[in-house]
């Protein structure tokens, strides 16, 4: 027995039955951590962890991150379409295809009394590079609607105003490593702890 030592609790990491971790990106707040998902025999994702190395969360999640997995059995989850003939129906479980040939006759037939340009498309902030040029393609060149636009345009014109005003910069001009050369930071109207987790820890162990 060495003195002075204490034996360690060996580290339990529970990985669920995964057998294939699949690397991303966390989707759920704009702080970017690196993830991999981990997927069991059948292919399904079942857990997650940090990425070790990866520059922004250095192997860690917070605990959206780490319950990411849960997303896709969560209770309310929309599984099957729904459509419903006028605003006064409610609304009934329909197959995808029907729901698709649907929303396809639609649009068709809003161009076709109003011009291609009389659909507009404002797209979600919470997808990829490749999702968003994918949905760029079908909106002008399959849909062939000059009009969309991303939620990540609209929701930082403030922002972004607020950036070229003070900073000179239409973006924001410090980086994440700032953390570790700052003496004095200040956030404001922002509750790091809770929102944006990884940074706060961040800045706390700088
Ligand atoms: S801080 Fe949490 S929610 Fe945001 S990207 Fe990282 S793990 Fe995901």
């Amino acid at each position: 027995m060495l003195f002075g030592r204490k034996k360690k609790n060996p580290i339990i990491i529970n990985n669920k039955g995964a057998v294939e971790w699949k690397y991303t990106t966390c989707g759920y707040c704009s702080v970017g951590c690196s993830i991999e998902v981990g997927l069991n025999k059948e292919g399904k994702a079942v857990t997650t962890r940090g990425v070790g190395g990866a520059d922004v969360n250095r192997g860690k999640l917070c605990v959206k991150g780490l319950t990411e997995a849960g997303i896709f059995e969560g209770n309310g989850r929309g599984l099957a379409p729904k459509m419903r003939d006028t605003i006064d129906d409610e609304f009934q479980i329909t197959d995808w295809d029907t729901a698709f040939d649907r929303t396809a006759e639609e649009f068709k037939r809003i161009q076709a009394k109003y011009g291609r340009d009389s659909i507009g498309i404002v797209s979600t902030g919470q997808i990829f590079t490749e999702e968003f040029y994918t949905l760029g393609k079908l909106v002008r060149g399959l849909i062939g609607t000059n009009n969309y636009d991303g939620n990540t345009t609209l929701c930082m014109a403030s922002a972004v105003s607020g950036y070229k005003r003070s900073f000179g910069s239409d973006g924001p001009p410090g980086c994440y490593d700032d953390f570790e050369h700052t003496e004095c930071l200040m956030a404001f109207g922002s509750n790091l702890p809770e929102q944006h987790p990884i940074i706060y820890w961040r800045l706390k162990e700088a």
